[in-house]
């Protein structure tokens, strides 16, 4: 049911099989619906590709989609991931860096699968690339399926635990965008940059509050403080640095279908008067740079505070 306010479920922050999620854009969104959501982000890793797919379906079953992207970032030699929303994914410098990275990640592929090969695992590049055929680049998470299906380990994480993390045996780097590059990239395309789950993964406070301050004065718009690898601690923080500096707080599931547990849609969610603000920041940034911003239709009765 949609219309009370108080109602109106807002999740933004979702993978699909075009990344490294086990869902089709389609078959994302009816999940989305069938989980009681009203609006649902697509932010595939580094490819919008699948935004026509997941728009038609939101129009077939009452949700309203946010197109979306994460960027695998750097900043100063620490992994950020960085969403955008409402982009024009036309902008021929974007697209540059985001051709970049998908090339990257594909590129470190045979030389994994020969250090597992190294380490006596009888895994083949048909075995990876079997789990990736609709995805837009192959990337350790398709390896870390190719495992589960050979019985070498029991679920992606453990994958990422014993091979396939940084430090651990099957490691190998890859290029990934300056992340002031990428607010200002987001912001010249007309969209919207949130720093996607700041604080999770890694147990140190980075990128601190003064560093959070200084992407702020470079455009960025937000910062996802309700996630799941945050711990209550962490989202009060993050919820102050937000208030302090005027940044829209989102909440999301960063759903990856089967690919992630404790992910489920809906998980976390995103305040509608949140979402209100990011959409007005979008069109203002679209106005600013010039480039059209891909609009987003609520359903029928949602209105946002
Ligand atoms: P890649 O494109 O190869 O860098 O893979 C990126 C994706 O792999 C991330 O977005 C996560 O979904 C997943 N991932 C990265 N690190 C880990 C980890 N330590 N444990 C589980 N999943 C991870
Ligand atoms: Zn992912
Ligand atoms: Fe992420
Ligand atoms: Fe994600």
């Amino acid at each position: 049911m949609v219309g009370s306010l108080a109602c109106v479920r807002i999740d933004l922050h979702t993978h699909s099989r075009v990344s490294d999620g086990t869902d089709s854009p389609a078959e994302l969104v009816a999940a989305a619906a069938a989980s009681g959501l009203d609006v649902v982000a697509l932010t595939d890793h580094d490819t919008t590709a699948g935004w026509p797919e997941a728009i038609a379906a939101g129009a077939e079953h009452g949700v309203a989609v946010v197109p979306g992207i994460e960027i695998s970032t750097d900043y100063h030699g620490t992994s950020v991931h960085l969403l955008g929303y409402l982009l024009d994914p036309t902008l021929p410098e974007l697209n540059v860096e985001l051709d970049r990275i998908l090339a990257g990640r594909s590129a470190r592929v045979p030389t994994m699968i020969a250090r597992l090969q190294a380490l006596g695992i009888e895994i083949t590049a048909e075995d990876v690339y079997a789990r990736s055929t609709e995805a837009a680049a192959t990337g350790r998470p398709h390896i870390a399926d190719a495992l589960v299906a050979l019985g070498v380990v029991g679920h992606r994480d453990e994958a990422f635990d014993r091979y396939l993390a940084w430090g651990r045996p099957a490691y190998v780097d890859r290029y990934a965008a300056p992340l002031e590059t990428m607010v200002e990239l987001i912001a010249r395309a007309g969209g919207v940059s949130v720093i996607a789950h700041p604080w999770g993964r890694s147990s140190r406070r980075e990128p601190s509050a003064a560093r959070i301050a200084a992407l702020t004065e470079l455009g960025l718009a937000g910062i996802e403080v309700d996630h799941q690898d945050h711990d209550d601690a962490a989202r009060a923080q993050l919820r102050a640095i937000a208030r302090d500096l005027d940044l829209v707080a989102t909440g999301s599931s960063d759903y990856h279908g089967t690919g992630k547990t404790g992910h489920a849609l809906g998980v976390n969610t995103t305040a509608p008067s949140e979402l209100r603000r990011l959409l007005e920041r979008a069109a203002a940034a679209s106005a600013a740079s010039g480039r059209p911003t891909p609009s987003v239709t609520l359903p029928p009765g949602v209105v946002l505070p």
